[in-house]
This record gives structure tokens, sequence and C-alpha cells, in this order.
């Protein structure tokens, strides 16, 4: 009892990727075990060689982790999902299949932190350079940072914080005329919101910690194949295999248990962050607010012709105050949590400047819409009244600018 072929998208991710094991559990069980036995010497040969289907180690595969990569590939309309450890697991085995010594990669500059570095900082030890592009949906400055090493072009749906949503189809038809694949992180959207593949992308990954898995509890990462790079299935699931960022089957039950409400989530997100920016830009104290959702955004064009059931619950707002503002914030909200994660169910809160992005020179930063007194905010899910006169307390209680 799989979902039907052409089922919506609730139906499918309540349904996609089940298939009935021999004790007949409703539910895919957790298949705690690192190897499954072979009933004979040649059915051991067989698996190895490939010739027969069947799982044999856990780190090559796993019925838990089988049945919510099937889901996966499935919601997001690729051939094939890979589920690994986390989403830089994710991120990691995606570059790693697509580059070898001596390539390059143009990424928009507008990413999440842990992606630069390893961009930066780790793949240019083995000989892969990157070139980062302000706006990536300028067709001008998109083809001049491409060169003739250029393999993959990398955006991501809804980027982290800016939320600056790119034009996917364009840099889609830019990149495949390079020759380059179109990597898109579409952790932020989810496929609920945006389908990259249906715009061009090759590959999409997730990180599957947001709200894929949606309730904070444990960490996860996905590779989708959409079928257009021959091999890349394969070997992106050897790779994988090998340097072994394993999912662990207790963490793919939690997921697919996760996204059996996925949609019904990222309405009640969106519906919230849009209520909440609107709220913030109204207040004295803001400065700004960036959300693609509120009219007048920067991303609002492109997230109307990309994201029309919803655009995501990740937003920025500056206030007036400067750090003192923030950090006076910070310390008196007490509905959101203070700590570095989105994509809960719970309200967050963080403070980039002093935080996610310490290492980032202060021009760099305000390049990318962050100042001493910006805010990241993660909208839960929780009542809309509720979060507005948590930050309401907060905003308006008096600071010291000589507070410590
Ligand atoms: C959190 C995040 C990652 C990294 O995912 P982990 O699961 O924490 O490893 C990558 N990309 C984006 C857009 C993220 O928000």
């Amino acid at each position: 009892m799989t979902a039907p072929t052409q089922a919506g998208f609730s139906t499918a991710q309540v349904h996609g990727g089940f298939t009935q094991e021999s004790a007949g559990a409703r539910i895919t069980p957790i298949y705690l075990t690192n190897g499954f036995l072979f009933d004979s010497f040649e059915e051991a040969r067989d698996r190895f060689s490939g010739d027969a289907d069947g799982f044999f180690y856990s780190r090559y595969g796993n019925p838990t982790v089988a049945a919510v990569e099937r889901k996966l590939a499935g919601l997001e309309g690729g051939v094939d999902a890979l589920a690994v450890a986390s989403g830089q697991a994710a991120l990691s085995i995606a570059f790693l299949t697509l580059l070898s010594a001596g390539d390059h990669v143009v990424s928009a500059s507008s990413i999440y932190e842990g992606t630069r570095g390893l961009l930066t900082d780790d793949f240019s030890r083995f000989g892969i350079d990157a070139t980062f592009v302000a706006d990536p949906s300028d067709p001008a400055a998109l083809r001049a940072a491409l060169t003739d090493r250029t393999r993959v072009v990398f955006v991501e749906s809804i980027p982290n914080p800016r939320n600056d949503v790119p034009d996917f189809a364009l840099m889609a038809e830019i990149a495949h005329e390079a020759g380059a694949a179109l990597l898109v992180d579409n952790t932020l959207a989810t496929p609920y919101l945006l389908r990259p593949i249906e715009h061009g992308a090759d590959v999409v990954v997730h990180s599957t910690s947001k709200y894929l898995s949606g309730h904070g509890s444990s960490l996860g990462g996905v590779v989708i194949d959409a079928g257009t790079l021959p091999e890349f299935g394969q070997r992106a699931r050897e790779l994988a295999g090998r340097l072994g960022p394993t999912l662990s089957a207790f963490n793919a039950f939690l997921l697919a248990q996760g996204m059996e409400t996925l949609s019904l989530r990222m309405r009640e997100h969106s519906h919230n962050a849009l209520a909440v920016a609107a709220w913030l830009r109204d207040r004295p104290e803001v400065a700004s607010v960036h959300y693609c959702g509120l009219e007048g955004d920067a991303g609002y064009d492109l997230a109307q012709r990309y994201l029309p059931r919803g655009q995501g619950a990740v937003l920025l707002v500056t206030l007036h105050g400067g750090l003192e503002a923030a950090r006076s914030v910070v310390n008196r909200v007490q509905l959101f949590s203070h700590m570095t994660h989105l994509g809960d169910v719970r309200s967050l809160i963080m403070h980039p400047a002093s935080t996610t992005h310490t290492h980032v020179e202060p021009a760099d930063l305000a390049a990318r819409g962050i100042g001493p007194g910006t805010l990241r905010l993660s909208v839960g899910i929780e009542d809309i009244g509720d979060l507005t006169a948590d930050l309401d307390q907060a905003l308006t209680a008096p600071y010291s600018i000589h507070s410590s």
C-alpha cells in the first residue's frame, strides 16, 4: 500500500514510501541493526555484486532509512533520494559527487554560513574553488562568474537570512548552457512550498533537521536526484557509503513521523511569519524587516512567482536601537527560544552578528543585510497573539546602553 502515483502532496506525505514488512506493521519499524543476515553463500555473493536486491550493512542501506528516502524522492519529484546524518553531510556528498580537483563552483552569496565555510575553507584545500555572486538572478552577473571549469551552480531556495529568493528557472538555463549542474538547498522552503526540480534543478539537498523533521529533535539530511545527470545517484550512494555519514534508523523514523504533517505545518508557519513580519514592520522600534512574503520586500515578486503557497518562516528584523536593543530583546523574550536552529514548531530567536556570523567582516555583514541591531526569527506554529505579545513586552522594556 503506497501512495497512488498521482496522489496530492498531503496524501503522498502520509502514505509515500511505505512498503509492508513481514509482521504487517502499519508504520515502518525502526530497524536498529548494523547488518542483515544472508540466507546462503550465494545470496551474500549476489548482494555484494549488486546482482540481488536487499540490505547487507546499514552504512549502505537500511529499511527504515529507505522508506523515508522513497517518501522524500516522491515529494520532491526526484528519481531517488539519499538520506544522511545532517544537512552538512548532504551538502558535502552532493558537492563531492559533482566535483573533482580543478573544478569550480559558482554560488549565491546569500547562503548558510556552514556551506560557505565548506566552499571557502575546506574544499579549497582539495583544489576546488568558488566564486560568490551577490545577485544570481542577474543573468550578466551569473554569466560573468562562470568559467570553463564551473561544474556546479549553487543556491538556496529562501536564502537564510536575507530572503532574497532567486530566479531558479533562469539560473538553471544559464548553468545548463555552461555545462554546469544546478544544486539547490531547499531547506527553508521544503517541497510543500517549492519543488526546485520542476524549475530545472539537477540535485536538491535539505537539512531535514529543520522543517522536514519539524520538531527540533533529530538531525538529518537528504540528497535528491532529479535523474538529469548520468550516474549521479549511484555515485552519491557509493560515496556516502565510504565517507560514512549514515542516518540512524531512529532519526529516520522521527523524520518520517515529522513529514506526515509537513503541509499542515508549512501553511501555519508561513501564515504566522507573514503576520509577525507585518506586525514588526509597523513598530516604532523597528528599522527594517526582511521577509519575502511582505509586499515591498526585495524578494516579494520572485516569492509570489515561485512560492505561491507560502513564503516560509525565517525573517530578519533590524532594530533602531542597534546592538543594545537587540541584546535586550534576546534577553527578555520568554516564548521565543534563544538558540541556533530554525524550522522548529517552536519560535526561535538569534543575534547573527555575535553568533553565527561573528567571524564575518562588518562590510560583508552589511551586504548580507545583517547589522549590530539585527535579529533572526524562526516563527513557529504557536498562536500569533502570543508571539506578538512576547515581542511587544521585549521591545518596549527599557534598556540601558551601558548594560553589559
Ligand atoms: C541548517 C542548515 C544547513 C545545515 O544543516 P544541519 O542539519 O545542521 O547539518 C544547511 N543549509 C541550510 C539552509 C540550513 O538551514
